[in-house]
């Protein structure tokens, strides 16, 4: 029996978690649920698998939470730093990393602090603190995991690999639903438009860094953390169908690749019983009926953020914290229409080129750089004029 966080359980990862958990009910065990604001789900779930804690980061919901659960043996209680405290209870294997963005940084640090494996669907906390994060799963022998269709792909291409020498790998990118578009129908995109990926269904904040490309930047620089790779060994190819999920390059000239339907509930059940696998009632891929597997280039010039990201990745130090942050920033900008498509690129390079470098950043400094770069990003957003 595996014991169980969850945190962001009413989130797109979230749920079809618990859809993968009701696949094997008797493997796993639900401790802990937490959700940022969605209250009524969080009861729902909590009714239904009937964890240890629960946790409200919003804490204007306690309230309601705690009224909805009160004939339940469940604890109930709110704010952040309730999720980086519950994370280090005794009764948790695995935490299932699912929140949004730069805020779920801490909790994991707390995490693996605190002995426990990471199943990683949160890229920011790669993405900001790879230094960090990779040495203190070294020193607290605890495995990270990804909950990524792509780098589940590499991992998956990895098995039994261990010792060989690998060239390079390839992560696979659909290219969106802007990938057909010209520039000066990209500067027209509103957010309904870029809200439809045509392969996956996700959260709104990933869907946008799909349409943008940020997606696949921040994976990029993920990569490098999670399989110890130099820049120049990670490329990126459009594959617009989502079948192939990457592909790893071995010194031999041999290519492995991993397939699959695009459903997320197959990285995160594989991230919870590796190195083994389970069986699922998933729907399955029928070759039969796929008459074309597609490639093309990525296009940098088109789609400018998975340039800034590869800068961010060679630079490295803060670079990809000001990324990052900026990109929050510039995507709930465009989400609320007060910046165009286009103008999230413009908005996060500037960021960038106005930051200060710092090399070896420690969590402070991250919580720091975090700050100053979404109030300057903040800044800038009234000097753009939407059309
Ligand atoms: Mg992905």
């Amino acid at each position: 029996m595996k014991r169980l966080a969850i945190l962001g359980s009413t989130g797109s990862i979230g749920t079809q978690t618990l859809e993968v958990i009701d696949q094997h009910p008797d493997s796993f065990s639900v401790e802990v649920l937490t959700a940022n604001n969605n209250h009524a789900l969080l009861a729902v779930q909590a009714r239904k698998y009937l964890p240890d804690t629960v946790v409200i980061v919003n804490s204007d919901y306690y309230n309601d939470l705690k009224r909805a659960l009160s004939d339940l043996p469940v604890k109930v209680y709110a704010g952040l730093e309730a999720v980086e405290q519950v994370v280090e209870q005794e009764n948790i294997d695995t935490v299932v990393a699912a929140m949004v963005g730069f805020s779920g940084l801490k909790s994991v640090v707390k995490a693996i602090a605190a002995g426990k494996d990471i199943a990683l669907a949160n890229k920011e906390t790669l993405v900001v603190a790879g230094h960090i994060i990779t040495s203190m799963v070294a020193r607290h022998k605890v495995r990270i995991l990804p909950v990524d269709s792509e780098h589940s792909a590499i991992l998956q291409c990895l098995a039994g690999e261990t010792g060989n020498p690998v060239e390079k790998i390839t992560l696979t990118a659909s290219g969106g639903p802007f990938r057909t578009y010209t520039p000066g129908q990209m500067h027209e995109v509103r957010p309904e438009q870029a809200l439809k990926h045509p392969n996956w269904d996700m959260g709104s904040k990933i869907t946008i860094d799909s349409a943008s490309m940020m997606n696949k930047g921040l994976e990029v620089i993920e990569a490098k953390w999670f399989f110890d790779l130099e820049p120049g060994q990670i490329e990126v190819i459009i594959h617009p169908q989502s079948i192939i999920h990457s592909f790893v390059h071995f010194a031999d000239g041999s290519i492995k690749a991993q397939m699959g339907l695009p459903d997320m509930r197959l990285p995160i059940i594989y991230a919870l019983t590796y190195p083994d696998r389970m069986e699922t009632d998933f729907p399955r891929f029928d070759f039969a009926e796929c008459n074309k597997l597609s490639f093309e280039e990525a296009d940098t010039k088109k789609f400018r953020n998975l340039a800034l990201a590869y800068k961010a990745l060679e630079k490295g130090g803060n670079l990809p914290c000001v990324m990052n942050a900026a990109n929050e920033v510039a995507v709930e900008a465009f989400l609320k229409g007060r910046i165009g498509f286009m103008q999230m690129t413009e908005l996060i390079e500037t960021i960038m080129e106005k930051s200060v470098f710092i090399n070896n950043p420690d969590i402070e400094d991250l919580e720091q750089v975090d700050k100053d770069s979404r109030l300057e990003a903040r800044s800038y957003i009234d000097k753009f004029k939407v059309k």
